[in-house]
């Protein structure tokens, strides 16, 4: 996942070619900024790696995608359908344009489930948000059909996936827009940022201008520049986006270091009984920013956990089942409304109906589900010494809850 793992003198370079002219601002300032612009530069860097016609960079992935939804006309009234696990920027993006968040069960993909996703289709659903989590991709192509056959709009939460592919073509660039996050535990990172992707000239013109207080950005005299509908400030700084420069040039390095890594350690864990890995719709598209394993049971996963605790060994073992950044069952301040200020009534109404849905679906896929985050650090005796432990740990959790199913 982090490329913040790898800082080094190219970050340094990228970031002092700013600090030598003093220009931070990615607009105006033509004369002393010395030919220097690092955000245009990464939104080229960006468009010729992954393929995507037109890149809008922003402030971070939480813009991008609030950016995306207002530019596809996506607002008060809307339904937006989206998964039950994700990050909480997924649903702050969706309610900040003033439309509603569907949430549906997600399956052993661990996205969204496409048979979830019809039974989730009202009259008011406007768009279906698949999230590619944990660097790996929802299944596309039947997202895709679902959208094409009930005329929906298809945004991809792409921002925990860079550099990973369907099919091969990069997440985030295969439905009507994308977003990726640079946030600082990204697969590559910015401090803060984010970008759109689309390949639709119409939607990037008007990101350009939503992301900057809807300047047409037309001039040469930004204080002159028109303002043909409403934005808001959503820009990167040429200090965010001069990291970024130096890091998109590693990623490729990011990703080879990766899938090296995954595949000792998923070849460690996969022969012990009882451990499966999550559903993969494209397995060589898959960036390998984590192994995501499941046990038998939610007694056995809890089991796993907590020996890892015990010895010390947690740090980058997840069980999002009780995270509360990341699965619905543990979002109260959601579920509670806990706004601090007043919201429109479907919202209202869509927000109080998740206290009472049922999860169970998606509960007994993320129950049994421990994601293990791949460094760009370990060496090979780390993996084998950390594959062995596991191996130990879940052995004997899966030995004991065999024991206790049979009392
Ligand atoms: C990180 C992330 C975002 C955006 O986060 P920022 O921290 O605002 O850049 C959005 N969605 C998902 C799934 C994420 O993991």
């Amino acid at each position: 996942m982090p490329g913040f793992e790898l800082w080094g003198a190219e970050e340094r370079k990228e970031v002092n070619d700013v600090l030598e002219t003093g220009i931070l601002m990615r607009y105006g300032f033509d004369g002393p900024r010395k030919g220097i612009f690092k955000a245009r530069e990464l939104e080229e860097a960006i468009c010729k790696r992954f393929g995507s016609k037109y890149a809008q960079l922003t402030s971070s992935g939480t813009a991008a995608l609030t950016t995306a939804l207002a530019v596809l006309g996506i607002g008060a009234g809307d339904e937006v359908i989206m998964p039950s696990f994700t990050f909480v920027a997924s649903f702050e993006g969706v309610l900040s344009t003033g439309a509603v968040p569907v949430l549906v069960d997600v399956d052993e993909t661990l996205t969204m489930d496409p048979s979830a996703v019809r039974r989730a289709i009202t009259d008011k659903t406007k768009c279906v948000m698949p999230v590619h989590m944990c660097g790996s991709m929802a299944d596309l192509e039947a997202l895709q059909s679902i959208c094409r056959e009930h005329n929906l709009i298809l945004l991809e939460d792409a921002c925990q996936s860079i550099g990973a592919t369907y099919k091969g073509k990069a997440l985030g660039t295969i439905g009507d827009a994308g977003t990726f996050s640079f946030d600082f535990v990204k697969i590559m990172t910015c401090a803060e940022g984010g970008v759109v992707l689309t390949n639709k000239e119409d939607l990037y013109q008007k990101c350009d201008g939503y992301t900057d207080h809807g300047h047409d950005h037309k001039g040469v005299d930004r204080g002159a520049d028109l303002h043909p509908f409403i934005g808001y400030n959503f820009r990167i700084s040429e200090l965010h986006a001069a990291v970024g420069l130096a890091q998109i040039r590693k990623l490729d390095m990011f990703l080879d270091i990766q899938k090296r890594n995954h595949s000792f350690l998923k070849n460690m864990l996969a022969p012990i009984p009882g451990v499966s890995f999550r559903k993969i719709p494209d397995p060589e598209g898959d960036s390998c920013t984590f192994l995501s394993w499941f046990l038998p049971t939610e007694e056995a996963a809890k089991a796993v956990i907590s020996e890892l605790k015990a010895q010390g060994i947690l740090a980058g073992n997840f069980y999002w089942y009780d995270n509360n950044w990341h699965y619905i069952r543990k979002w109260d301040h959601l579920k509670n409304l806990d706004f601090l200020h007043p919201v429109n009534d479907q919202q209202r109404e869509a927000l109080t109906r998740l206290r009472s849905q049922d999860f169970s679906a998606s509960d007994a896929v993320m129950s049994r589900c421990i994601s293990t985050a791949i460094s760009l650090l370990w060496t090979e005796e780390q993996i084998r010494e950390k594959g062995e432990k596991i191996a130990e740990i879940v052995k004997k959790a899966v030995a004991m809850s065999d024991v206790n199913s049979e009392l």
